[in-house]
């Protein structure tokens, strides 16, 4: 992740401030420019003061501080780039749901921050009704909830954001790393592998490197919690749960490559070099002084990663935490990264047209009532230096639980016409929630 900095002050902010601790200005993530922008007030709205100085208004989640994104001023879109992908989210008249949420939120942003930095198309229910990539976060107080995706629908269970709760399934999965920021790479992992492979026509050349995914999908996972992984999984695979089915093996490494890419564009941004003193070997220097994003292949950035986490793991242990980055990147591993790097760089190509016509953010809206009075931003101190840390990221299969967890299998092909990509524009939820609804389901698209 890039860093930023306050455009009042010069402050350096984190992503998830709201407010500058030094200069105290509302900040609020413009996402199609990437930027943290320093707020002024404007009538109803605010002026954000970056370069081009768009007119802007919060997204209404940022009333239940679980957001700092903002939308255009003049659309009529009530979420913003991250949250138009809710379907249902908890009850928040329970202290417990509204931690919970607000950690997944977290994760969540993070999550699209990358997938706009990748320029990965992202069609939500409005665009899609069937295959959109939506949310659901829901608590299994009524039933159990398994962690999962199913035609575009990515389902979390609340309780995962219970770092205890998370940490026991952990153990429980013998799993050496499990975050939320994991879960949510993981799963829309599936929904780009329908998305970019299934429907692009890519089955074959994804098959030759990951396998046959047609084999039985709910038989793989039920062999895999009786059996557990094959001795030498990790000469072929990034995780043990990866050889549960090749769908997990994509999900898995897709996880991986989005860990990567954003951990090294956050080293970038910090001007990170490694140069040990105790050895020449060239393997175990580099100079991350480039934009992963825009990488050519996945070698340069594999031969940045490595020495970079050899150099975070010894730091992790020298503060007794464990290591940073606890996998084995195997040749294959490797090669099946390759192959999700350039599936994503096909897709980017795609979204050029669609990025020119729409205009996000392009040039300073003129005001304008909008449909809906934006919420007054919750009540506020500026937020003290150090930020909310970022919850806390976990890749890791799906879920825990003492049943295997079955996840429907597939998934008809999406329609024809390939999702169009980004969102703005006026609310076009086709469900408005009435103020009447029960506070479960929420935040539509739009
Ligand atoms: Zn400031
Ligand atoms: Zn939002
Ligand atoms: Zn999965």
């Amino acid at each position: 992740m890039r860093l930023f900095n306050c455009q009042a002050c010069g402050q350096a902010i984190y992503f998830e401030n709201r407010f500058c601790g030094s200069c105290g200005h509302s900040l609020g993530y413009l996402p199609i420019t990437g930027e943290l922008a320093a707020l002024q007030t404007q009538g109803d709205h605010f002026v954000a003061l970056t370069r081009k100085k768009p007119l802007v208004r919060y997204c209404e989640n940022v009333a239940f501080d679980a957001c700092n994104w903002v939308v255009p001023a003049s659309g009529g879109s009530k979420f913003c780039l991250a949250c138009r992908h809710n379907r249902t989210i908890p009850d928040l008249s329970t202290d417990q749901n509204l931690t919970k949420w607000r950690q997944m939120e977290i994760a969540k942003h993070r999550l699209f921050y990358t997938l706009i930095a990748m320029k990965l198309p992202l069609t939500n229910r409005a665009d899609d009704p069937d295959h959109g990539l939506a949310f659901d976060f829901l608590t299994d107080d009524a039933q159990k909830v398994l962690t999962g995706h199913e035609e575009g629908l990515v389902t979390i269970n609340l309780n995962e954001a219970d770092d205890a709760h998370r940490e026991k399934l952990r153990t429980a999965m013998g799993e050496p790393y499990r975050t939320l920021l994991g879960h949510f790479r993981h799963e829309v992992g599936h929904y780009f592998w329908d998305l970019l492979i299934q429907d692009a026509g890519k089955l074959e050349a994804c098959r030759a490197l990951f396998g046959d995914d047609s084999q039985d999908y709910a038989a793989a996972l039920k062999l895999y919690y009786a059996q557990g992984a094959p001795q030498d999984w990790q000469n072929r695979f990034i995780s043990a749960y990866a050889s549960a089915h090749p769908w997990e093996d994509f999900a898995e490494t897709w996880a991986h490559y989005l860990h990567i890419v954003d951990t090294l564009e956050t080293a970038s941004a910090f001007g990170l070099r490694i140069h040990p003193t105790t050895t020449k070997n060239k393997a175990l220097h580099a100079d991350l002084n480039f934009d992963p994003y825009r990488a050519k292949s996945v070698r340069a950035i594999i031969d940045a990663w490595l020495p970079l986490t050899f150099a975070m793991n010894n730091l992790n242990r020298s503060m007794g935490y464990s290591d940073l980055y606890p996998f084995i990147l195997s040749e294959p591993v490797i090669e099946k990264m390759q192959f999700i790097h350039e599936t994503v760089q096909a897709s980017q190509v795609e979204r050029k047209e669609t990025r020119r016509k729409t205009g996000f953010f392009r040039e300073a809206a003129p005001a304008q009532a909008s449909p809906e009075q934006p919420p007054a931003p919750p009540p506020t101190e500026p937020l003290p230096q150090p930020p909310p840390s970022p919850g806390t990221d976990s890749p890791g299969p799906d879920i825990p639980s003492e049943n295997p967890p079955v996840v429907e299998p597939p998934r008809d092909p999406l329609p024809d016409n390939p999702p169009v990509e980004l969102p703005p524009g006026p609310d076009e939820s086709p469900n408005p929630i009435p103020d009447e609804a029960p506070p479960r389901v929420q935040i539509g698209a739009g």
